[in-house]
């Protein structure tokens, strides 16, 4: 493998400008940093003309794109022994509303820029190698993340992926036929050999430890509640306090309770959880909001832990509605146990990434990414590489510099081959 890797370097500038091109779609002047943020929210305009580019420079490259029955994208490059199974390398092109131009393109356009060095030295391998991005990774649109990835892989059946809905009432499938990504291949197309992915960390680790890379061993286990919280609507002024039943207090309490639940020790020293959406109705000052409408994302390394700090919540609810003369509705709009990565793709990596003398250390992820779901299915492992200001995400500051994507992507690109080698 190094013999025919041997100078094959990955152009750091032409990696650097497709993320920057890929960038500019979807750009919006972020008010707060004043600086360009990213919306491409999953299937709307602005990710479909994502889509278009990174189909585009697919095709470009000589790949023979396809599209799977939840808008996944696959650009295969062949391999020298016919049939055989491929290694992918994928991640995702949509973004949060308020976005940075790294988060999920780094590891598509990674996948397309060691496609171009492996041609540009005119390099094979024996399997396929097949570079990928999946329909609404983040979830912010449709409700649930990791949405095209779980499908291919078998997690969410079709139908139900198809049907989930955005908050003005449209689907998926309308969606994905609107922007013209419902393909007719079946989902998930085949089954991979290996999948691997590089990813921006999103957390703060790596750059605080000087670290080049982190060799990602899994996910913790993730779970979301959407909740409802109905009260009754009165006049701020005229309603005396004793007849109040205050969906905000309810929400302000389940707000507080997490915070104590991670104080709390009891679920573990790193539990993490927050409210991200509080939403009361009508909104107005001078009234007691209706509803509100609020959620809960929690987190853990420890599968038990998850389950009792979840049991603990639900709890808390019930507790909530009677102090509180309210009525909760919540449903479970997401839930990934922990995940554990591949030993051996892990070393694979770490072995890579020492014979660019780049330091490294394993590191568990924070954050759901498109690899749980194909780890289901296929050996798997990530790259993690580090980001500027505390490693920032989801946000326009989000940054990673030039040698620290490069870097991630060079890596990528020695463990990719080797994967790509194997019997
Ligand atoms: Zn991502």
């Amino acid at each position: 493998m190094e013999e025919t890797l041997s100078g094959a370097r990955i152009d750091p500038k032409r990696l650097y400008a497709s993320l920057e091109e890929l960038g500019a779609v979807g750009a919006y002047d972020d008010e707060g940093s004043g600086l360009k943020g990213v919306n491409r929210l999953a299937l709307t305009d602005a990710e479909r003309d994502g889509r278009a580019l990174v189909v585009r420079w697919f095709k470009e490259a000589g790949l023979e794109v396809s599209i799977d029955a939840i808008g996944n994208c696959y650009a295969e490059r062949p391999g020298a022994v016919a049939g055989s199974a491929p290694v992918m390398m994928g991640s995702h092109i949509d973004s949060v509303p308020t976005a940075g131009r790294f988060d999920g393109c780094l590891g598509v356009l990674g996948a397309l820029e060691i496609i171009r060095t492996l041609d540009a030295r005119k390099i094979k391998t024996k399997r396929p190698i097949v570079a990928a991005f999946f329909t609404d990774e983040e979830g912010c649109r449709f409700g649930t993340d990791m949405l095209g990835s779980a499908v291919a892989t078998g997690r969410i059946p079709l139908d139900e992926g198809y049907a989930k809905t955005d908050r003005d009432g449209l689907t998926v499938k309308a969606e994905l036929e609107r922007t013209g990504f419902l393909g007719s291949e079946p989902i998930g197309l085949r089954k991979p050999h290996a999948y691997l992915e590089c990813h921006i960390e999103q957390g703060p680790v790596l750059r605080s430890k000087n670290l080049d890379l982190g060799v990602v061993t899994g996910v913790q286990a993730i779970c979301w509640h959407e909740l409802e919280i109905r009260g009754r609507s009165a006049h701020a002024g005229t309603t005396p306090m004793s007849y109040r039943k205050d969906p905000g207090v309810a929400a302000a309490k389940i707000n507080l309770k997490l915070r104590e639940m991670t104080a709390s020790g009891e679920f573990g020293p790193d539990m993490r959880a927050t409210m991200g959406v509080i939403r009361p109705v009508p909104g107005m000052i001078n009234v007691v909001p209706a509803r509100v409408v609020c959620s809960a994302d929690l987190r853990n390394p420890d599968d038990d832990a998850m389950a009792r700090q979840e049991a603990a919540l639900i709890a808390y609810y019930k507790q909530v509605e009677k102090e509180e003369g309210v009525e909760i509705r919540w449903k479970r709009s997401a839930q990934t146990p922990r995940i554990r990565f591949d030993a051996s793709v892990q070393e694979t990596i770490a072995d890579a990434a020492d014979a660019l003398r780049l330091s490294h250390e394993r590191i568990l992820s924070g954050a759901g990414h498109d690899a749980q779901e194909w780890s289901r299915i296929c050996k798997t492992a990530m790259i993690f590489v580090p980001g500027e200001y505390d490693g920032i995400s989801h946000n326009p500051r989000e940054y990673s510099t030039e040698k620290q994507c490069s870097d991630g992507i060079f890596t990528a690109l020695i463990a990719l081959t080797a994967l790509a080698n194997e019997d």
